[in-house]
């Protein structure tokens, strides 16, 4: 007898992927024919989709036996999205792939050969170029890599996209991470073992338009530092003692200057630009405050990641669709459910 198939779980996030998600289907389905000795999965995971999506997917689960789905009650973003596909996910293996086939399928292949026959645990796919982007896009977004990678013990390449298959360990170890603002690439970091970094070149998104705006990606960007970095919080300390020591040596100047010279009136637009000055690096560090207080203060109502709506995941042996009550995504909130 031959031995069993590994399996692969290809978690899918979608929100309003209608148009996409026909040809992302045939093409990823066209590369995993031609692995037959892995038995792959999809999990799809609707977003709170206002167009056909769930119609979409709701489809494919009831045609084919390897696709299943899990449909949120709105949109709670794509980390959300990551988590509910992973935490469903039970293959040999698991990959997280975007819908608009910018993560081309046939690097599936490089990935499991990464991870059955190179001993790594997990593989991921890092951007080399970032044409067809808006050149104000990538400034920041190399910015951003620049400053959290200086500033927190995570490591993130440069360009790495939420392109990766794992191993069903290094996903356990994923799932202990309950944050609710989560930020997957640090996670994905975070949780170490070894990675093989994959490269290709950007690929412009084949239908519809993406659901990532500039302010959702500085947000994106903000919950990044702030989740893997406490150092923006020291730096009301070094603006403080910086301040001090210039403050003590403008002091010692106007006495020594008033002993010799006496005193005239000018001085008024250094001082009042000094005022300006230390006002705003005051706001700017209650400012800083506030951020990591906001996220102390989300985290501690301890909410469920994610809320599901419908799925095709049988569940204690009901057939097809199953309406599925508050699934709460963290871990222990169940007794909190009643919020
Ligand atoms: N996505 C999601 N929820 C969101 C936003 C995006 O599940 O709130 C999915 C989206 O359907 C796609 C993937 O995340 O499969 C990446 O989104 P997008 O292509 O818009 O981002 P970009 O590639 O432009 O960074
Ligand atoms: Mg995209």
């Amino acid at each position: 007898m031959a031995p069993p198939r590994k399996t692969v779980d290809l978690i899918v996030p979608c929100y309003n992927e209608g148009p996409s998600l026909a040809r992302f289907f045939e093409e990823t389905c066209a590369q995993i024919n031609k692995m037959p000795q892995y038995a792959f999965r999809f999990i799809f995971v609707d977003d709170g989709s206002a167009d056909d999506t769930l119609a979409i997917i709701s489809d494919y689960a009831r045609e084919y036996e390897n696709v299943n789905y899990i449909s949120f009650s709105r949109n709670f973003g794509k980390e959300a999205g990551i988590y509910a596909g992973l935490k469903n996910a039970s293959a040999d293996y698991a990959a997280v792939i975007d819908a608009d086939l910018q993560h081309p399928p046939r690097m599936l292949a490089d990935m499991l050969y990464a991870l059955d026959e190179e001993g790594y645990d997990s593989c991921s796919a890092r951007r080399v170029s970032r044409e067809g982007e808006p050149r104000i896009k990538s400034f920041f977004a190399r910015a951003f890599y620049r400053l959290i990678n200086r500033m927190s013990d995570v490591d993130i390449a440069d360009g790495a996209v939420d392109y990766r298959m794992m191993t069903k360990q290094m996903v356990g170890a994923i799932l202990e991470l309950s944050e609710v603002q989560r930020f997957s690439k640090g996670i994905f970091a975070w949780v170490g073992f070894k990675t093989k970094w994959i490269e290709f070149h950007n690929v412009e998104r084949i239908a519809g338009e993406t659901k990532f705006s500039f302010w959702k990606l500085f947000k994106y960007a903000l919950e990044g530092i702030t989740a893997f970095t406490t150092v923006p919080l020291r730096f009301a300390s070094f603006a403080g003692v910086a301040f001090s020591f210039i403050s003590m040596i403008l002091i010692l100047y106007e006495l020594i200057k008033y002993m010799f010279i006496g005193t005239d009136a000018p001085g008024y637009p250094s001082t009042f630009i000094m005022l300006l000055l230390i006002g705003g690096i005051m706001l700017l560090s209650c400012g800083i405050l506030g951020e990591y207080l906001a996220r102390m203060y989300m985290e501690t109502k301890r909410r469920p990641i994610y809320i599901e709506k419908r799925t095709s995941f049988h569940r204690g042996g009901a057939e097809g669709d199953v309406e599925s009550g508050v699934e709460s995504g963290a871990e222990g909130s169940a007794e909190g459910a009643g919020e």
